[in-house]
């Protein structure tokens, strides 16, 4: 099923995000993490895509995105980047899509880095070009950055290339990560003024390990709410309280979110069935009410 059509029955799309597992030796776990997953009925999974991963590594995405339509049932989105691919890489990766009727492709650039240099993709937008020619079935969705992507010079140009991403077949997104709701406001307010209309999920991160706080914030370049950082460093040094405070916080965020009338929440399961299963037993009842309203 092509995901986009969500957006036409529902006001509220809930969607949950895993990795594949690094070690063959972890490979076991994602099958009890899809089925703890799985019975939180979420409208789909997406499976991220290691860019500077082995071959094997990033074939394990386009297997477990097939793995959860066939065995769990759930409509699934495999990531999928071209920094660093050729076309008859990206050519392969598509024909086993295809084969295994994976629908959905987050199509994305991926890190530029001297490991991973661009090949025959500069863009993110020449990755959805090529894969609405090899096949327009593919229903392609996109990145969108709502404090800016850190190569870009100002918030317009994240704009342009959210409407280049459009005009390449895109037509629904999924936002980086943020602490600031007041932030992801501002940027749908830019979205709209700019006339683009492709849905927009919002992406939640619940911190719940003080080894997270820096890698996320670093790698993401979100801005930290005082309130949220007094709270990391007040119990950064105990796991239980960090994991209550965490999940609190996100699933606050996603309250808020859903009473602005976001269009979608994402949420970052870092493959831990208990934190998304802790937040979405909190929300649910809440996303289910809106979706039924006026019916
Ligand atoms: P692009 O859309 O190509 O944009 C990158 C930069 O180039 C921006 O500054 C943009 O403005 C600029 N640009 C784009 N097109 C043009 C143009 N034609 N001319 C001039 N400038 C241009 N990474 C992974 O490795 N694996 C994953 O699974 C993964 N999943 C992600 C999921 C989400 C929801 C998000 C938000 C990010 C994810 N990433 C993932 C990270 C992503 O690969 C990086 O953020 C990457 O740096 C940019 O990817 P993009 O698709 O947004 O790139």
């Amino acid at each position: 099923m092509n995901v986009e059509h969500l957006f036409d029955s529902k006001k509220v799309v809930y969607s949950l995000e895993v990795f594949p597992p690094k070690k063959s030796s972890s490979v076991d776990a994602i099958y009890n993490t899809l089925y703890g997953l799985r019975g939180l009925k979420p409208d789909f999974i997406s499976v991220t895509y290691g860019a500077a991963g082995s071959e094997t590594q990033r074939i394990k995405t386009g297997e477990i995105a097939a793995l959860i339509l066939s065995e769990y049932g759930v409509e699934p989105i495999s990531h999928l980047t071209c920094a660093g691919s050729t076309k008859e890489d990206i050519r392969a990766y598509l024909d086993m899509l295809k084969e295994k009727k994976v629908q959905n492709i987050l199509a994305l650039r991926g890190d530029i880095t001297p490991d991973n240099p661009v090949k025959d993709f500069a863009h993110a937008t020449d990755l959805m070009r090529f894969i609405k020619e090899y096949d327009d079935s593919f229903n392609i969705i996109g990145a969108c950055y709502p404090e800016g992507h850190p190569e870009s010079e100002d918030f317009a140009e994240d704009i342009e290339n959210m409407k280049r991403k459009v005009d390449a077949g895109c037509g629904h997104f999924i936002s980086q990560l943020f602490f600031d709701n007041n932030k992801f406001y501002e940027f749908c307010d830019r979205v709209k003024s700019a006339g683009i209309d492709a849905p927009v999920e919002a992406g939640i991160m619940p911190i719940t390990k003080a080894n997270q706080i820096e890698r996320m914030v670093t790698m993401s370049g979100s801005s930290v709410p005082s309130g949220f950082s007094k709270m990391l460093s007040r119990y950064c040094n105990d796991d239980n309280a960090l994991m209550d405070a965490g999940i609190f916080y996100a699933t606050q965020q996603i309250l808020e979110l859903l009473d602005h009338d976001v269009r979608g929440i994402h949420l970052y399961t870092m493959n831990s069935v208990e934190i998304a299963t802790r937040i979405t037993n909190s929300v649910e009842n809440i996303i289910h009410s809106i979706n039924n309203e006026d019916k």
